[in-house]
């Protein structure tokens, strides 16, 4: 007898899972609309040229070795995400009231955030928005966390529901933790506008809320790397309020599989800022002792080398005025079909992701009948769509909401 008889059958990674259905497709049309990660023009996967010539200064460095890292990660690349985020004028860096831990990329940040907030937050509700990264829920909630939502999607507008949002916020626990995306919101594209900004931190500051700005797409957003951090630098500049922020390198670097990120966490004082890089460190130790050097060799090469980062930022400038160039084509195709409904909010919403207001039956068509993956709520990766393919997806739906 097995003692494994005890264990049942976890369910399928929907993302995950979603891929591997597409995968088993053989029909040359299918497109592949659920994971979000960026492919270029082509439907393929593309390494940045930057990531290609930092690689090849790292390659040919015969001091190069594969040492283990320090278990808070390079010292480089911790000092250059804190500034990549907060800006290199950052009066919090000058005050020397923030620190970065190296992390298992944007997960890893949010995990470890989620390890500390469990372990010294006073408490243990977190709220998320509705909807979310899939992944949130189950981070604080394996964490310990009550995990509850804030209205944030307007399912008639398309955009946010402001009102809703403030509302949550302030009828949630006071001192909740609450997950706010920087920018290029996941699944939903919405964005607050800097004015609902504002309104968003008074209430978290009267309400004495915890932000943990969950960060996965500086720079990939808007092109503008300075642009997709502005909500992070007013609540820690212009409001002065403590934050947690989980930055990825997968996305804005292309670099998913290395697995490279940073939690930078915003305190009162230098001293916070220090005890809180020891817990993390802690935590760090006993979960995977230290990070994963060579993506972060590439990400930190890059940001701390001027020429090196001018290319990036043009990098970046492509990929994200290819996702806004697919919006403004999907967006064109349908309107000369007449398909019915509005389809503004295909270019209002920003980032890898539309949230097409598609429904599950309309979805399940679409894959059945034309061969094309997305997640049932209607989330599409405009990272999915090219020239060839966009007209073809435009005619589909034209299909399935008739
Ligand atoms: N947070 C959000 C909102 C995301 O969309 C993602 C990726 O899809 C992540 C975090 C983390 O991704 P990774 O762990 O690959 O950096």
């Amino acid at each position: 007898k097995s003692f494994f008889n005890n264990v049942p059958l976890a369910p399928p990674d929907p993302i995950f899972h979603l891929t591997a259905s597409y995968e088993k497709d053989t029909t040359p049309k299918r497109i592949n609309l659920g994971v979000g990660a960026y492919r270029d023009d082509m439907g393929q996967p593309w390494v940045l040229p930057v990531v290609r010539k930092a690689r090849q200064l790292l390659l040919e460095d015969p001091a190069l070795t594969h040492e283990y890292l320090p278990i808070a990660g390079l010292p480089a690349l911790r000092d250059a995400s804190i500034r990549l985020i907060l800006g290199k004028d950052s009066p919090a860096i000058r005050e020397k009231r923030t620190i970065a831990i190296q992390t298992i990329s944007g997960t890893g940040a949010n995990t470890l955030g989620a390890a500390f907030l469990a372990q010294f937050h006073p408490v243990r509700t977190v709220l998320v928005s509705n909807p979310t990264w899939v992944n949130h829920k189950g981070i604080f909630g394996n964490a310990g966390f009550d995990v509850k939502e804030y209205t944030y999607f307007d399912s008639k507008t398309l955009g946010l529901d402001l009102e809703g949002m403030l509302s949550s916020l302030n009828s949630a626990p006071e001192g909740s933790v609450i997950i706010l995306h920087a920018c290029a919101h996941n699944p939903t594209g919405v964005d607050p506008t800097q004015e609902q900004w504002i309104k968003i931190a008074d209430v978290m500051e009267a309400k004495g809320h915890f932000p943990l700005f969950d960060c996965a797409y500086q720079g990939f957003a808007s092109g503008d790397l300075d642009k997709d951090a502005w909500a992070v630098r007013y609540f820690v500049h212009d409001r002065k309020l403590e934050c947690f922020i989980a930055q990825s390198y997968a996305k804005n670097f292309g670099l998913y599989g290395e697995r490279c990120g940073a939690l930078t966490v915003v305190t009162q004082t230098s001293d916070l800022a220090d005890r809180c890089l020891s817990q993390l460190s802690k935590i760090a130790r006993v979960n995977y002792s230290n990070p994963p050097a060579f993506g972060a060799r590439i990400v930190s090469r890059v940001l701390n080398d001027p020429e090196l980062y001018t290319t990036w930022t043009n990098d970046l400038r492509t990929m994200s005025g290819r996702i806004i160039q697919m919006r403004t084509l999907l967006r064109e195709h349908l309107i000369k079909l007449g398909t019915p409904g509005n389809w503004d909010h295909i270019t209002r919403q920003i980032g890898m992701f539309s949230f097409t207001g598609l429904k599950p039956a309309q979805v399940s068509l679409l894959q059945s009948k034309y061969h094309i993956y997305m997640t049932s709520n209607g989330r599409v990766s405009m990272a999915g769509l090219n020239t060839n393919n966009v007209e073809y997806m435009a005619k589909a739906v034209d299909d399935v909401v008739r």
